[in-house]
């Protein structure tokens, strides 16, 4: 690695500490209890942005204003050993978990692909992946409100890359991968709407954009790949789900977005290895 690869390195994970920060600020604040389940049985609703992004941070029990001191990533949570300053509260552990993770994984996907115009969507999907999942873990809902603006941000961000790089082809398999990843779920929600909520319908319609636009050129790779990620993501929650059985019972109920998120996003690490074996 040359200095500036080396600058470009501590800069890139300092970055990635802080959007980790702000990804728990998202978790920490978008969720919203009911006292009574909806109308789609779930018991937690979602807050508008305004209310998620307003305001100081504050500790969620005695409402103490934070600090700039309160509020450095991974370190401050330790020098605090994980209390409220004031009046001793937990800070749930996987707010340094969160800020050790986005960095962590933005480190990997450079590693992996590199500079490369699959670098983007893998990056955009590290924050809102990591939120998803850690609310849908501890709420079982989706959130549609980190869904759809994260997938329109990743259309406009292919059909950018699509342009740079002079392949809008690429765009035609982004939309095929929704098809090949959204549709078979779609048909298990529709004869099964218990087994599964349709927040994961709209999450993989998120995923199958990515993935399809990560296999490049070819619609046979795209249909690979999402087919791969529907398979990991299977296997992924049936091992899960038999984990939490044997710790919780028959009656724990193990959410499977994060499956799918796990699974999407590391076909599309693998992306280019995949597809090279295909061909
Ligand atoms: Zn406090």
């Amino acid at each position: 690695m040359s200095p500036r690869d080396i600058v470009l390195l501590v800069f890139g994970i300092l970055a990635g500490a802080c959007i980790g920060s702000f990804t728990n600020v998202v978790i920490h604040r978008l969720p919203r209890p009911l006292d009574e389940p909806n109308e789609f049985g779930d018991f937690w609703e979602t807050n508008p942005w305004r209310t998620v992004l307003g305001g100081d941070s504050a500790c969620a029990e005695c409402g103490r204003k934070l600090t700039a001191l309160d509020l450095i990533p991974v370190l401050s949570w330790l020098a605090l050993r994980g209390r409220c300053r004031d009046c001793g509260s937990r800070i749930p552990a996987y707010h340094p978990f969160v800020e050790l993770l986005v960095p962590a994984l933005g480190v990997l996907a450079w590693w992996q692909v590199g500079w490369g115009w699959r670098l983007p969507l893998l990056w955009l999907l590290i924050p809102a992946g990591v939120a998803i999942a850690v609310i849908d873990l501890h709420t079982f809902i989706v959130p549609t409100r980190i869904v759809w603006p994260t997938f329109f941000v990743t259309v406009a961000a292919a059909v950018v890359v699509a342009l740079v790089i002079g392949e809008p082809r690429y765009l035609l398999n982004g939309l095929f991968g929704i098809l090949c990843l959204a549709g078979p779920l779609f048909v298990i929600w529709f004869v099964l709407p218990r087994g599964m909520g349709f927040g994961d319908v709209r999450l993989v319609t998120l995923l199958g954009w990515c993935v399809g636009f990560s296999s490049g050129r070819s619609y046979g790779n795209a249909a690979s790949l999402s087919f791969l990620t529907l398979g990991a993501a299977a296997v992924l929650g049936l091992i899960i789900g038999i984990g939490a059985l044997g710790a919780r019972g028959r009656n724990a109920k193990v959410p499977f977005g994060p499956s799918l998120l796990l699974a999407g996003w590391t076909v599309m690490l693998m992306a280019p290895r995949i597809t090279e074996a295909l061909t």
